[in-house]
């Protein structure tokens, strides 16, 4: 009796088709297996023996990138073929699955590139089955190569051989290509032309030039614009001051920190220091941007990164070469690249202006990118999706993401409920959004801080690709509670029910999704920057009993004004005048302030005095600014959270003798409130003791510690929850997370934190979805209750 299989999950693009033919053919069964917008089909006949061992050795031995969710068996008529074959794929109406994230270059292809008697040698296009661009290059479903940008790329008899050859490793891998048919790289100088490196020139060093020139390009301090996977890259030396100090003028960008991309590990271990764990994930095959800790001037250094790379930070954002390209430009050893040598670790930063996305079309860049690139290191092969780097960071041996995109996205997150399809648009800042079906929370690529038109585009494009590519059509919207936000005023103009979601709300639902928890009461402490609360107030430091329903506000920070509304946040030292001023705590002679216009100090407290334009806020990210302002780390920022960060950096080493502040908890009938009155006293005093900064913050980090802890043995106390889940953005924060989970634990409390999705706003979408979902639910099955009372 023959057989019908259905496998479902990432079962495409990852030679699942050539596995199973040659499981087929080993096991001498007939038959055939296709692709279809659902998945992969299969149908066996042969011996019975044979067809069970085959059933069972498809989850056991898939390939290295598929991930299967289900294999469903029924019976099938006979097969009267006397092989097995691969047939054409097939649409299914409404028919959906997820897809691969795109994937680094494997060994196998890289050892082909750098090997002088393959004809794909240097060939910056080699990928085969396992390795390659998916999200970024597909269409539509199914992945075939008509459905990819690849499609404008006809191959090559040779290429076709291989691609039509079950046993190669390039079996239907789609974006196959070579130096006859694939496409090509070129170099384009701002000032001058380049002659185009044509691959089908038959001399390596005429084929490479473009790459030659670029490394020259590099070595000499200039900076090169250079096409990735999911977008540009701005390159240049990351040991060169001068260049760096050009490009952040340039780009307008001051202190955030670049990402460097080093050739390879020995490079990376000759600027950080290296854990096991760090190590795997940056030879992982996703490639993210991994945040290392820098080593510092005592470390004996044998090559050394500029200042400039990461100003006053400890840490160090770093990557692998994950395409052929990068490879090439970055390789120490073949023979003719060396002939034009490169730094180890070149500074890789996204191509855009701040605040802009980044690039991914050739004219686009060549426009936009002119004023910050002196040449342009360019390729034919479209992107269809931008993607930016992902960016994570190992904590206790466990990854945190903190920007999730290439190579993450769009592998769906498994839910713990089978869900409505549901359209979640996220937040404003490092918005990312999440469409929902089933089982499935497709979490999407991080688009951006919505704050320009091109942001808002491609949020509204990468809405309708992922929707489209997942056949997701939503029964609801959700959206953030701020009515001026651009993702809420998108989600109004929506014909589909809307639901608003608190934010702080929305954030702990997702790290419960996240960490598969189904619907049940938990106390959440969202420790946040900004989010809309549903007072009209800005919320931050709040303390949630909640499901995915609904929510209660436990406790939250005590609402405190902050002069000029989101414009402070550029500035600490404004929350800080403007707290003090509220609170009645003299700063005036405090050297924060010495450098103040006094001026601009009058307008901060008339503000206040008057409620102009002094909104209140309940932000635990706020308190941050304003304590690393008061104890002198900085009073203007240049980026989210930099005065905040620099803090930690100098706290970290006084962090375990630390003694916290005195702090006030005010029970009030809208629930506990946390004074801050006794807490800046005390830094005040330190600070006119001339006590050290790093020591103050460590004390401060610690105080906010013990309030956290505090508030939820209260909880505990109150309601006999017992399970603390932590989200929001303040929890990037590394000793803040390791001093609460570490005292929570002790406590006997059940703490649960991120662990697929960012804990900043990177992840909101996540919990808006569920919460939506949760709601909507709940409220159905009230009307229906309603409903059948009122029928007699
Ligand atoms: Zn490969
Ligand atoms: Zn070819």
């Amino acid at each position: 009796m023959a057989k019908h299989i259905s496998v479902k999950g990432v079962v495409q693009g990852v030679g699942f088709r050539p596995f199973v033919y040659g499981l087929a053919t080993r096991l001498n069964l007939h038959g055939w297996v296709c692709n279809t917008s659902g998945g992969v089909e299969i149908l066996i006949d042969g011996k019975n023996d044979y067809i069970n061992e085959f059933i069972q050795s498809l989850a056991l031995e898939r390939p290295p990138l598929a991930k299967i969710d289900s294999i469903q068996v029924n019976e099938a008529p006979c097969d009267s073929s006397s092989n097995f074959e691969i047939r054409e794929s097939q649409e299914i109406e409404g028919a959906y699955q997820p897809i691969s994230a795109d994937i680094a270059i494997c060994p196998d292809c890289e050892r082909e590139l750098f090997n002088p008697k393959d004809k794909r040698y240097l060939y910056p296009f080699i990928n085969c089955t396992h390795c390659g661009p998916r999200f970024t290059i597909i269409k539509n479903i199914p992945y075939d190569r008509p459905n990819t940008t690849m499609a404008d790329f006809p191959m090559c008899d040779d290429c076709r051989a291989e691609y039509t050859d079950p046993l190669n490793r390039r079996f239907h891998a789609q974006p196959i290509a070579c130096p006859e048919c694939g496409p090509f790289i070129e170099l384009r100088e701002t000032h001058s032309q380049f002659p185009t490196s044509d691959p089908r020139i038959s001399s390596i060093e005429i084929r490479v030039a473009a790459i030659l020139k670029a490394r020259r390009l590099l070595r000499e301090g200039y900076i090169v614009a250079i096409k990735g996977l999911g977008g540009f890259h701005l390159a240049c030396d990351a040991s060169n001051p001068y260049t760096l100090a050009e490009l952040r003028d340039r780009k307008g960008r001051n202190d955030k920190p670049f990402a460097v991309m080093a050739a390879d590990i020995t490079a990376v271990a000759s600027v950080c220091h290296l854990q096991k764990e760090e190590h795997l994930l940056l030879a992982s095959r996703e490639k993210p941007i991994v945040l290392l800790a820098k080593k510092s001037l005592t470390d004996s250094l044998t090559y050394k990164i500029s200042e400039l790379v990461a100003p006053n930070l400890d840490s160090l954002g770093v990557m692998l070469p994950y395409t052929p390209l990068h490879h090439l430009l970055l390789n120490q050893t073949d023979p003719v690249l060396a002939r034009e040598p490169v730094p180890p670790i070149l500074v890789m930063t996204s191509g855009n202006f701040s605040e802009e996305p980044i690039a991914t079309d050739n004219k686009d860049a060549l426009e936009r990118l002119s004023p910050l690139a002196n040449a342009f290191l360019l390729h034919n092969r479209d992107i269809h999706i931008r993607s930016d780097d992902s960016v994570v960071k190992v904590d206790k041996g466990n990854t945190i993401y903190l920007r999730r995109s290439r190579g993450y996205a769009p592998y769906p997150v498994k839910l713990p409920v089978e869900v409505k399809p549901a359209l979640a648009v996220g937040g404003e800042l490092k918005n990312t959004f999440c469409l929902v079906r089933d089982h499935y929370a497709f979490l999407s690529h991080h688009i951006g801080d919505m704050e320009n038109a091109e942001i808002y585009e491609s949020f509204e494009q990468g809405v309708q690709h992922i929707s489209h590519i997942f056949r997701v059509q939503p029964e609801i919207i959700a959206h953030d509670l701020h009515p001026n936000y651009f993702t809420t005023r998108y989600a109004e103009r929506l014909a589909v029910r809307g639901i608003g979601v608190q934010h702080h709300h929305a954030h702990i639902a997702a790290c419960m999704a996240d960490n598969g928890l189904d619907n049940r009461r938990v106390i959440g402490l969202s420790f946040d920057g900004t989010g809309y609360g549903t007072d009209g107030v800005i919320w931050g430091g709040e303390v949630l009993l909640a499901s995915y329903a609904d929510f209660e506000r436990f406790a939250h920070l005590e609402y405190l004004p902050l002069p000029g509304g989101d414009s402070a946040i550029r500035s600490p030292w404004r929350i800080m005048a403007g707290y003090a001023h509220a609170l009645g705590i003299e700063v005036n002679d405090l050297p924060f302030l010495q450098n103040i216009d006094k001026q601009a100090l009058h307008i901060v407290r008339q503000q206040i005095d008057r409620k102009l334009n002094s909104p209140f806020t309940s932000s635990m990210g706020r308190l941050f600014d304003a304590v690393a302002s008061l104890i002198g780390i900085r009073n203007d920022v240049t980026y989210e959270a930099q005065a905040a960060i620099e803090m930690e950096v100098l706290a970290k080493p006084f962090v375990p003798d630390a003694k916290p502040y005195p702090y006030f908890v005010d029970k009030t009938e809208n629930g506990i409130v946390i004074r801050l009155k006794e807490l800046f006293s005390g830094i005040v005093q330190d600070v006119r003791a001339n006590e050290f900064a790093g020591i103050i913050g460590a004390r401060f980090h610690k105080t906010v510690a013990e309030i956290a802890i505090d508030i939820c043995k209260r909880a505990r106390l109150s309601t006999g929850l017992n399970e603390v889940v932590l989200s929001g953005g303040v929890w990037q924060n590394q000793i803040l997370l390791d001093l609460v989970r570490l005292g929570l634990e002790s406590e006997g409390f059940m703490v649960y934190f991120h662990k697929q999705v960012p804990t900043n706003d990177g992840g909101l979408a996540l919990g808006q979805a569920m919460v939506a979902n949760f709601q909507t639910s709940n409220r159905e099955e009230r009307q229906e209750r309603e409903e059948n009372r009122s029928t007699p």
